[in-house]
Formats: C-alpha cells, structure tokens, sequence
C-alpha cells in the first residue's frame, strides 16, 4: 500500500470525514482490519483564513507548499489539499513536490463525465465560486459549471465559514442550500457539486433534487485507487 499524505485543517470538521472515509474505503477493498498508510499535516486554519481574506495567495502558496514538502520527506507517495477553495494554490503546491497532487478539480470532473453530466451548479466557497480557477479548469475537462446567483453566493459562502467550518449544521441552512439547488434545476443544471469538502455535513447526497458529485467523497476515495495500485495521477503542470 502507499503511503497516502494529506494537508488538512482547513478545515478540521472536513479533515475528519477525509480520515474515516479513506479507512472506510481501504477497510472495505482489503478487508479484516486493514486501515490507511498515512500523513496528515493538518495546519492552523485560522493563519490560511487570514491569507485568503488578504487575497495573499502567494504566501498560502508557499505555507502549503512547505507542507507537502515535509510530507513528503515523512515518506508520502502522493499529496491531496484537502479543500476546493486551496486548489488555487496547487500547482504551486505540485511544483514544491517530486510526488503526485491528487487534484480534486480533475477527480470530480472525472466523477461527472463517468456519469453523462455536463452542467454542474456548483456549491462553494465565493473564492472557488468566483475566482475563475475552478471553473476554467473544469471547462478544460468538458464541463460546463453553473454558479449560483450574487445573493446565494453570499449565503453558501458565510453558511460555509459561519457555520459549517465552526462545526454548526443548521436546518434553515439546509433548506436555503436546496432551494438554491431546485432554482438551478428550473434554470437547467443537471447535477450538483459539494464543491466545498464541508458541504457534505449539510447535505446528504442520495437525498437531493440532483445528481451529485460531493467533492470530499470523490477526493478521498481517488487518494485510496492511487494507495491500493488502482490510478494513476496525472501530475498538475507547475
Ligand atoms: N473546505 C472548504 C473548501 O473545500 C473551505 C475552507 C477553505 O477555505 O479552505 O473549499
């Protein structure tokens, strides 16, 4: 098995679900008790909250690219960030590393084309939403990313920070998330994306009005092929 290294924290209610799911997985394909080879480095979420407000995404750069360097001295075989919102920075991330990022834009578009989806509404942070980084990266890879409007905008993105990353799950956020869903659904998306690595803990994905990628599932279960020999990483160009 490799040896899987994750930078998490960001935050730790997400980080969570990454360490349970990717034993769950791993337990589940090799059996008995078998469990995950890995590193978590999980940083001060507050210092990179601090960065992303300043629009200082040269320094997240270099902090996250620091991580994944000690990871890999620690014996890492790949490198996952665990949040959308961080992928930002990745092929700056990549470039600090000789191991394989695996990328969560490229691994949920993936998730999509294998199931005929083409025109997500995407649920995530206003730097993931509005930033242009996901979205263009997900048009490269043939799908085509629909955004909620200024006002839901505004609303996911402080359910995500206000609630969600301080540990809170609140009913009326839910009915909010949803609504913004069945308007998408009225204005033509055929499917959802948790594209925030809390949205999970919100919205159950078998029970929504959409097809869903939820990103945090899709990231940790690729990070368990390329641990159990059964994907390959395509490098992300520095
Ligand atoms: N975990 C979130 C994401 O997937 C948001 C936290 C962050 O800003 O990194 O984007």
């Amino acid at each position: 098995m490799r040896k899987i290294g994750l930078i998490g924290g960001m935050s730790f209610e997400s980080t969570s679900v990454y360490y349970r799911l990717i034993n769950e997985m791993v337990r589940d394909r090799l059996g008995g008790l078998a469990s995950a080879d890995l590193l978590l480095h999980s940083v001060n979420f507050a210092e990179v909250v601090e960065m992303q407000k300043a629009g200082r995404w040269d320094k997240a750069a270099r902090h996250l690219a620091r991580s994944a360097v000690s990871l890999e001295a620690a014996g890492a075989e790949c490198v996952l960030i665990c949040t959308n919102t961080m992928h930002l920075v990745a092929s700056e991330v990549q470039a600090a590393v000789d191991i394989p990022l695996v990328h969560i834009i490229d691994e949920t578009a993936k998730a999509l084309k294998s199931r005929g989806l083409k025109r997500p509404l995407l649920l995530a942070t206003r730097y993931t939403m509005e930033h242009g980084f996901y979205t263009e990266r997900m048009k490269t890879l043939g799908i085509d990313v629909m955004v909620p409007d200024a006002d839901d905008r505004t609303d996911i993105h402080n359910i995500i920070f206000g609630e969600l990353c301080a540990g809170t799950v609140l009913d009326a956020s839910r009915l909010r998330a949803i609504a913004m869903i069945e308007r998408a659904k009225a204005e033509g998306a055929d499917s959802i994306i948790l594209g925030c690595t809390e949205i999970c803990l919100l919205l159950d994905p078998e029970n929504l009005p959409l097809p869903c990628a939820d990103s945090t599932a899709i990231h940790a279960r690729a990070a368990v092929d390329f641990a159990l020999g059964e994907n390959t990483i395509d490098q992300v160009a520095a």
